[in-house]
């Protein structure tokens, strides 16, 4: 790719975008109001508004290497205080996908430097769920439940956050955890029982 098309291709799309409505550009610049707040993993094969079919402004945007929400990590958590305090999003999605790296390279022993603390966080999923893992016998699908794991795991990162806590009381916002099949190009929600998950681990995490 010759990166100087990129700035021609920008050229033909504001010309796009203006032939079907002269005020795009102008409206954009009004300000933003998005209800989704999105987490993805910064794969470059996952382009988020592409596969869900949204437009600028509707959906805020976080993509990490392997859709991650570390407790400590400022980014996560500025954009989820950001987006879910802030802006006042009504739904939060972690989306993962199959054949990811990150969580391919998290399954390896292999030293990758400052990777290492990242793709930790990964393999404490893995420990959460070692009994649950260690039975498929399958590598492939093994990796793909990790994958989906993950997901459920950041996801319950996001309800221990107290931005969400909050909202979820006040405003009933909803988390959900979502895979991309990079196979065959569908979303899917993995229908998490987050009430159950809570049940269980908010007299941990709870805060008021
Ligand atoms: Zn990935």
């Amino acid at each position: 790719m010759d990166i100087s098309r990129i700035f021609e291709n920008n050229q033909k799309w504001i010309v796009k975008k203006l032939e079907v409505d002269k005020d795009y550009f102008k409206n954009l610049s009004e300000g933003q109001n998005p209800e989704i707040l999105y987490i993805g993993c910064s794969d470059s094969r996952v382009s988020s508004e592409e596969l869900m079919g949204v437009q600028p402004g509707e959906v805020f945007v976080h993509r990490n290497i392997a859709n991650m929400v570390p407790n400590t990590d400022l980014s996560a958590m500025s954009v989820i205080n950001y987006a879910v305090t802030h802006l006042k999003v009504k739904h939060v999605v972690v989306c993962g996908h199959y054949y990811c790296g990150g969580v391919k390279a998290a399954m390896q022993s292999e030293d990758l430097g400052l990777l290492n603390p990242w793709l930790r966080n990964i393999r404490d999923v893995y420990r959460l769920h070692k009994d649950e893992l260690n039975s498929i016998q399958n590598e492939e699908e093994k990796y793909n439940r990790l994958v989906e794991l993950n997901v459920q795991e950041q996801c319950v990162n996001v309800l221990k956050t107290s931005d969400v806590q909050k909202a979820f009381r006040e405003r009933n916002i909803t988390v959900h955890g979502w895979v991309w099949d990079i196979h065959s190009g569908e979303l899917i929600d993995l229908k998490i029982d987050f009430d159950k998950i809570l049940k269980d681990i908010m007299e941990i995490y709870h805060l008021s």
